[in-house]
């Protein structure tokens, strides 16, 4: 109970936080009471917390961080909410690494954040054996595991901190972690009978969306992007190439977007990365490398311009959108192609060995099950994790929501078109994959077994793109009309509903081969999609909090660079949203607000008191409301 009390002080004086998420009251006890733990919370579920705000009121905590970028963000955080922590990597001077351990020494250090492959060198080590922390936090401990998307060889002589350290409470920290990785990471670590606590992974506020990808995809993403102005997002795509025309294209139709992935050096890197915390771009085009470590909760929309690798990274990459509990939105703009890219790519790639590239290619086949089938969004991921749902459906996809991958105009002829197919794969004995099925149909001769030739089925659709055809069979793919095999060459099946369709016992839904040009209906369509998403954005405040909460943001925006910080330093935006809302008039009314500690008040406090009030004044509006 005591150290309850403690944390909880600890969380009011600088965070200005008065509850705990979900499990991190239990994970921040359980380092009270000097038990190792795994805890796996999703993105944004607030898994720092569990382990800054015990080092404030318990004792003094190692957290190992694969990014510096990362560690450079919440060390400045902590610092600006009055905490004292640092860093120590190789960006360092050697002056500037030793005045760190000097500190840490000395005991005026909560937190020290450092990278694997530093913690387990000789001096490092002799520097915690003089001054052992109070407890140890792994950062991104999937990285440990083969079956992890994202292994790092050198988190894996993190298992010798234990040796070292035997009865020192270690905690790890995830976002993904199925059964397995779980397992590994506490293996891998040797953790004493972990406490294992595994979060929601529902994250309600986010709307899922996967679209049929067409093929003017910088169109497409500037359609979803307009209707964000003055807001931004992350697009996410699989090379590098991508990335940057995408960026450039977007550039060219008036966004502001940069590019971010991995081939960049250093310094473009962070001039991105800090552009983008400066809510200086519209949009950051990137692969996988960007994101860890983006605490900016404000983010309003993330593309996935191309499929990722699993529904790990899916999770982890949508999970940076609204993490401030604001409506935002994920698309993934999806083609079966990308399937086939990643197993090129994973084929490819010869620093694998061949069980990890299998498991690789099993998440593959995983997420084009979850963006080909129509099921429940929200649902799929989170019985993926491990969890399990309770609702019918969630109101908050484009299953649920009516509109799924099948959203073009719908074909009149669908029936018979998808009867050919199906007709056709049964024909092919079921032995067969989308492409060769598709020849067959367009009466293909080349590359075809003579034998095929004479099928009933072959021609039947000569008049058609075969780009066509391999939509429609995706199209019915995702209906459930026909399904596909695991394995490395997946063939077409026909399921129970496939037949039902062959005996006219079921309507399915096709598209119709799109136009040049987005005919009225369409283009209405549109309209009101953006119209509903952007009233998703603004949910929850009058057109006269909405002035005043932008203007809150302009003045963040103007700060943060005063003070050379990130926005998001200074306040999230559901601090300010908040404000906009309540209208405090004192300083006490400010620290009513969620996420406004002491030292905010202090700080900001009568400059935010004057804005309010100005603006209310101006507009006519009541303070201190409820
Ligand atoms: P994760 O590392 O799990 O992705 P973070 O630790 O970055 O998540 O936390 C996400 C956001 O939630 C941060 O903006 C953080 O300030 C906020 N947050 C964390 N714990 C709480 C809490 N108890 N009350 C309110 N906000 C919180
Ligand atoms: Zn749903």
């Amino acid at each position: 109970m005591h150290a309850e009390n403690l944390i909880r002080a600890a969380m009011h004086r600088h965070w200005g936080f008065s509850n705990f998420r979900p499990l991190q009251r239990e994970a921040m006890l359980a380092l009270a009471d000097g038990r190792d733990a795994v805890v796996v919370l999703p993105t944004g579920g607030g898994k720092s917390l569990c382990y800054q705000a015990p080092a404030v009121a318990l004792g003094p905590c190692l957290v190992v961080s694969p990014l510096i970028s990362l560690m450079q963000d919440q060390v400045a955080a902590l610092n600006a909410q009055g905490v004292a922590a640092a860093f120590i990597n190789s960006t360092l001077d050697r002056e500037e690494a030793s005045r760190i351990a000097l500190a840490w020494r000395s005991g005026r250090l909560n937190l020290l954040y450092a990278a694997p492959e530093r913690v387990l060198t000789g001096s490092f080590l002799a520097m915690l054996r003089a001054a052992p922390p109070c407890f140890i936090a792994i950062d991104e401990a999937h990285c440990i595991s083969h079956w992890g998307h994202d292994f790092r060889p050198e988190y894996r002589r993190l298992g010798g901190l234990r040796e070292q350290f035997p009865t020192m409470p270690i905690h790890a920290y995830t976002a993904t972690a199925t059964a397995r990785v779980r397992e590994d990471i506490a293996n891998q670590l040797a953790l004493r009978d972990p406490q294992i606590l595994v979060g929601n992974f529902h994250r309600p506020n986010l709307h899922y969306r996967v679209q049929r990808r067409e093929r003017d995809i910088p169109a497409q993403v500037a359609a979803i992007m307009s209707a964000y102005e003055g807001r931004s997002g992350i697009v996410y795509c699989i090379t590098r190439k991508r990335a940057e025309q995408l960026a450039e294209s977007l550039t060219k139709r008036g966004f502001r977007a940069i590019a971010y992935h991995a081939g960049m050096d250093a310094a473009d890197r962070q001039r991105a990365q800090q552009a983008f915390t400066a809510e200086e771009v519209d949009a950051v085009v990137a692969t996988v490398a960007f994101g860890m470590g983006i605490d900016r909760s404000n983010v309003r929309f993330v593309v996935h311009a191309e499929m990722p690798k699993s529904i790990e990274h899916y999770q982890q990459e949508t999970g940076r959108a609204g993490r401030d509990g604001l409506p935002a939105e994920c698309v993934l703009l999806y083609s079966p192609a990308d399937v086939v890219k990643w197993r090129q790519i994973l084929e490819s790639d010869e620093t694998l060995d061949d069980e990890v590239r299998e498991a690789q290619l099993a998440k593959v086949r995983e997420m084009n099950n979850f963006a080909s089938r129509l099921r429940c969004r929200h649902r799929s991921l989170v019985e993926y994790f491990g969890q399990v749902w309770h609702d019918t459906e969630c109101g908050n996809c484009d299953v649920c929501g009516g509109s799924g991958p099948t959203d073009g105009e719908p074909h009149p002829d669908a029936l018979r078109i998808a009867q050919i197919l199906i007709s056709c794969v049964l024909r092919l004995k079921e032995r067969r994959g989308a492409r060769y099925t598709a020849a067959i149909v367009r009466g293909q001769t080349e590359r075809v077994d003579p034998a095929d030739c004479g099928l009933s089925t072959f021609g039947l659709l000569k008049d058609e793109s075969a780009r066509n055809i391999r939509r429609w069979i995706s199209e019915l793919l995702a209906q459930g009309l026909l399904d596909q095999s695991p394995g490395q060459y997946p063939v077409l099946r026909c399921t129970a509903a496939g037949w039902e369709v062959l005996r006219g016992q079921r309507q399915p839904h096709l598209s119709r081969p799109e136009k040049p040009s987005a005919p009225a209906a369409s283009r209405k369509r549109r309209a009101e999609e953006k119209a509903a998403r952007r009233a998703r954005a603004d949910a929850g405040l009058s057109a006269a909090e909405q002035g005043l909460f932008e203007e809150l943001r302009a003045w963040r925006k103007t700060t943060a660079a005063r003070l050379r910080v990130a926005p998001y330093v200074i306040f999230h935006d559901t601090a300010l949203r908040a404000l906009a809302i309540v209208r405090p008039s004192t300083p006490q009314a400010l620290k009513v607000v969620h996420g406004i500690g002491d030292r905010k008040v202090r700080n900001f406090g009568s400059e935010l008191l004057t804005i309010i009030a100005q603006y209310c004044q101006q507009a006519g509006l009541a303070q201190d409301a409820e």
